[in-house]
């Protein structure tokens, strides 16, 4: 039987930004239907003991009867695991990461700018995301960072790009503290991102 990790900190931690009830619904309730229902669809199927992120990355391969729930369920497992890695208090804006960010936007408050425009612009559910895009070096081989959305569960790694940094926009990820107040969810945001894992994660990606 296949358990979903547990929350990798306390539900707590990341208080007052985003509050306890809100993580133990959002892990408990939300990622755990996601895991489950994933589960239950790859299950007896050559897609069961395949990891995630290589079926989302090849979604063509998926047998086209189970690709919406691979697609929808397999990218909510995938992108809630993803994001809760990213979240962590007081981590400075700091490695390679913020070098390649600071070139590119020229500097980190005109890159912030336009992550939050782009998280803003969400309409409806999905996500907004910091990536490496892979486009004409090979996958896997370098690429630069770009901020994209992508609608409900749809992934990243389905076109070929690799996420460094995520940020969830369904209602479920704020309401019940910010009701339809999304810009200081989106602001807050900023308060808690792990730079650490971040850099890890980007460093990854160019390898
Ligand atoms: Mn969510």
């Amino acid at each position: 039987m296949k358990t979903l990790e547990p929350l990798p900190y306390a539900y707590t931690a990341l208080e007052p930004y985003i509050d306890e009830q809100t993580m133990k619904i959002h892990h408990d309730k939300h990622h755990q239907a996601y895991f489950d229902k994933f589960v239950k669809a790859v299950e007896g199927s050559p897609l069961e003991n395949k990891d995630i992120k290589d079926i989302l990355k090849n979604m063509s391969s998926v047998p086209e009867v189970i690709r919406t729930i691979v697609r929808n369920f397999g990218g909510g497992h995938y992108h809630h695991s993803f994001f809760w890695t990213v979240l962590k208090k007081d981590v400075p804006f700091s490695g390679e990461v913020a070098k390649a960010i600071e070139g590119k936007w020229g500097s980190f408050e005109k890159f912030k700018e336009e992550f939050n425009a782009k998280a803003l612009g969400v309409f409806g559910s999905g996500w907004t995301w910091l990536v490496v895009n892979h486009h004409g070096t090979g996958q896997g081989h370098g690429g630069s960072l770009e901020i994209m959305n992508t609608p409900n569960q749809d992934s990243p790694l389905s076109e070929g790009k690799t996420p460094v940094l995520c940020l969830d926009l369904w209602e479920h990820a704020y309401y019940l503290k910010y009701q339809n107040r999304r810009p200081e969810y989106v602001e807050n945001f900023w308060k808690i991102i792990n730079w650490k894992q971040v850099n890890s994660y980007y460093l990854e990606a160019k390898k």
